[in-house]
Parts: C-alpha cells; structure tokens; sequence
C-alpha cells in the first residue's frame, strides 16, 4: 500500500530531477516555446519539496492537493495550472484515505489526466503533456515501471507531431520535428514516481 510518505517521496523525487533536468526543459521548450519550461518547473517544485518539508500532511491526498496549490501559486506559465489540476484532482479522487493501492492510485491518476484535457481543451495526438500523461496512467495498471516506460514512449511520439494547443500551436508545421517540453516534465513526474515505488 502507498501512504503520504510514498507520496512525499514521489513530490521530493520529482523536484530533483526537474532540477536536475531544468535547462534541457527549458531548451526544448525554445524552439516551440519561450524558453521557460525549466525554470517554471523549477520554481514550482521547488515550492512543493519546501511545503511538504514544513508541514507534512498526513495523507496520500493531503499531499497532492498541497503539491497542487505550489503550483498554481508559483508557476506562472501554462503548465503550472495543468499540472496543479492534473495532482489537485488525483489527490481529490484519493479522498482521505491513509493508504491507498497502485489500481486506486491509477484510477485517481486518469481522473487527474481527464481534469487536465477538460482544461486545457487537448486531446491525444495534439503534441502536449497529454501525450506523456495517458499513456503512463492506462499502464498503470501493469505497474509503475511500465507507467515510466510509457510516458516515456509517449514524450518521444511527440516529436513527429503538429502541435494543436498551446504556444507550440502557433508554429504551425514549424512544430514537427521537436519533442514536447511538456510531455518531456510528465516522463520525469512517472519516472519519480517509479523511483519512489523503488522501481
Ligand atoms: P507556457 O507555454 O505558458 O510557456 P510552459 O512552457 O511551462 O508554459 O509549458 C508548456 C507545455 O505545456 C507544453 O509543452 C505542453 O506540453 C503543455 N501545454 C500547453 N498548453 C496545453 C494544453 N492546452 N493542454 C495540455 N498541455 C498543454
Ligand atoms: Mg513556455
């Protein structure tokens, strides 16, 4: 069973390695973007390692939905609202539960995913986070190393694809040819989260 410690491990894993990963973020984020992805990012979870760090909540959900208001507060690009919906209602679907298993995780995770297409209007193909972020829930279900691979399949499947939302939109063609930044950040959260399950 997963509890709030799984929890603060997956947040404080994925603060490291978008940390650690920061300028490559940032430099796809150039081409297609405006060359902020890693600094927001940074900045975002920088926020949640520290929030978690000084007032732990005590459950599974409890911590996303903190996770989430980091983000929305502190990250001003498109992502920071994407991503703080994409934990806020993963971390609703969770309830108040002390301890919570790898199917319930994966059936809050789609919610979350769901919340996040509701948002920001994208579907499947369309070159965004979401590309990264369904594949990875739907393999879930076999367990968090196949939820890494996947994501992490699915940020590379962006590259030959037209961008139809966000900033990258705008470029038209012109976005065929780069890996989305966004999808790129979604393969490090499941690669964190496969980290914490000590796979
Ligand atoms: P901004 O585009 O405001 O500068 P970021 O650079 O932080 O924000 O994030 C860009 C990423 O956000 C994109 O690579 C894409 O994956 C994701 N994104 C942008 N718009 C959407 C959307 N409407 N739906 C899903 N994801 C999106
Ligand atoms: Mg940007």
């Amino acid at each position: 069973m997963l509890d709030a410690d799984f929890f603060r491990r997956w947040m404080a894993a994925t603060a490291v390695s978008v940390d650690r990963e920061a300028d490559r973020l940032t430099a796809l984020d150039s081409p297609i973007g405006d060359a902020d992805h890693g600094s927001n990012l940074q900045r975002g979870f920088t926020a949640v390692a520290a929030a978690l760090e000084k007032e732990p909540p005590g459950t599974p959900g409890a911590v996303l939905l903190l996770a989430a208001r980091q983000l929305i507060s502190t990250v001003g690009g498109a992502s920071g609202p994407l991503y703080g919906t994409l934990l806020r209602r993963t971390g609703k679907a969770l309830g108040d539960a002390a301890e919570v298993g790898r199917e319930e995780l994966a059936a809050a995770l789609r919610a979350g995913v769901d919340a996040v297409m509701t948002l920001g209007g994208a579907a499947p193909g369309d070159k965004t986070m979401v590309d990264a972020l369904l594949p990875a829930v739907e393999a879930l279900g076999e367990g968090f190393a196949a939820a890494r691979a996947a994501a992490e399949q699915g940020a590379l499947a962006t590259t030959p694809m037209q961008a139809r939302k966000g900033r990258a939109s705008y470029l038209g063609e012109r976005s065929i040819g780069h890996q989305d930044p966004g999808a790129t950040s979604s393969a490090l959260l499941l690669a964190a989260l496969a980290e914490a399950a000590g796979e």
